[in-house]
């Protein structure tokens, strides 16, 4: 019996990608949608066999709560959102995935976390990289000692001309710009490839002068993160720059790159290493998955079978903490200590 999903918010991430990749899915199905338009919702349900019945408007939110065929819900509305659909989820004993970044500020992360322990349902971040193969490929070369001593990373999540007109552009609903946006995959990516808390960073925001776009959220974010281990994480994310979602890590004996790490699909690795005097690079060939259906699936087990999730609203949090102290640095022009971080149940 496959696990039940009400999916809140029918959006370009739902609509593009979360609800077609339930069809590569082996452990849920969508059984219910939560939509402020009843006429794009009934249209969505009939194309996934959902019940007229099981499509609600977010004022009804709780109705999911008579449903059995629901055991989770899929968050995918604007930032500021998740917390709120969160805290009514659990109230109703719903389970959570909700969409990255997790919230806008530490306290609504925290809020979460403690409001899905409260009622013993499961919290789970929608961090796709973390369930895709090669990312996952990258992880195991950077922990297996094939990299020797972690020395270097770096990222760029880059996109030009930035999103169309919408919420993104609001503090409000947002949090910030590129940073929670697009940068936090940047962040992620160091924490999960070195398996270790960054202690320190340095940052710089910049937005053009004159857009309007830009009053109120960064258009670009370049942060250094040092870790306690001595590696040293740059990276950049833009609305502003050409396409670019690629990473590296380099060790004392090796590194790796991603191609399109962060994209959607086409993640291409490469492996450098010293071998004897000289250098050799693999390619390994990985097969390709739909990385929504591997994290639905994810989240699908931990339901079944009362486990944390691997990125846990813990993670989410850690993520946003970290975020606050590069907006800090951004501010200050100096670098600053980030907090240690007290949870200790994340994935590191
Ligand atoms: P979107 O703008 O395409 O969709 C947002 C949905 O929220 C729309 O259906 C809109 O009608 C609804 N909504 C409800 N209240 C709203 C309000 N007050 N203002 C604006 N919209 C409102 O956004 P999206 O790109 O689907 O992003 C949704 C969430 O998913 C965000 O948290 C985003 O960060 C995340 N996301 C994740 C990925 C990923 O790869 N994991 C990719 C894109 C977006």
């Amino acid at each position: 019996e496959r696990v039940g999903f009400a999916v809140v918010g029918l959006g370009r991430i739902s609509l593009e990608q979360v609800l077609p990749a339930f069809a590569e899915s082996r452990m849920a199905r969508p059984v219910a949608l939560v939509s402020g338009s009843q006429e794009k919702a009934r249209v969505v349900a009939r194309q996934y066999g959902i019940r007229d019945a099981a499509v609600h408007g977010y004022d009804r939110f709780e109705r999911l709560q008579d449903d059995p065929a629901v055991q989770a819900v899929y968050i995918a509305l604007p930032n500021a959102m998740h917390r709120g659909f969160t805290e009514r989820a659990a109230a109703i004993g719903k389970h959570v995935l909700t969409e990255k970044p997790m919230a806008t500020s530490s306290e609504d992360c925290a809020a979460m976390v403690a409001a899905c322990a409260k009622a013993d349902v499961r919290l789970m971040v929608a961090y796709r990289c973390q369930y895709e193969q090669v990312n996952r490929a990258a992880i195991r070369a950077a922990q297996g000692g094939t990299l020797g001593k972690l020395r270097f990373f770096q990222a760029a999540n880059l996109q030009a001309n930035g999103p169309g007109p919408q919420w993104r552009y609001s503090r409000t609903l947002a949090g910030g710009g590129a940073l929670p946006d697009i940068g936090l995959y940047c962040l992620n990516a160091a924490r999960y490839l070195s398996n270790e808390e960054p202690v320190e960073v340095f940052a710089q925001a910049f937005s053009p002068a004159g857009d309007e776009r830009f009053r109120e959220v960064e258009e670009s974010m370049s942060f250094t993160l040092r870790f306690p281990s001595g590696l040293l994480a740059q990276a950049v994310s833009s609305y502003g720059a050409y396409q670019e979602k690629s990473l590296r890590l380099h060790g004392e004996g090796g590194s790796l790159m991603i191609e399109d790490a962060f994209a959607y699909q086409g993640q291409r690795l490469r492996l450098f290493r010293r071998e004897g005097e000289r250098g050799i690079e693999q390619v390994p060939q990985i097969h390709p998955r739909n990385q929504f259906a591997l994290e639905i699936d994810h989240m699908a087990r931990c339901v079944r079978d009362a486990r944390q999730p691997h990125t846990p609203g813990e993670e989410g949090l850690q993520d946003q903490q970290i975020m606050e102290a590069i907006v800090r640095a951004a501010q200050s022009g100096r670098p600053e200590a980030i907090p240690s971080l007290s949870t200790g149940t994340g994935t590191r």
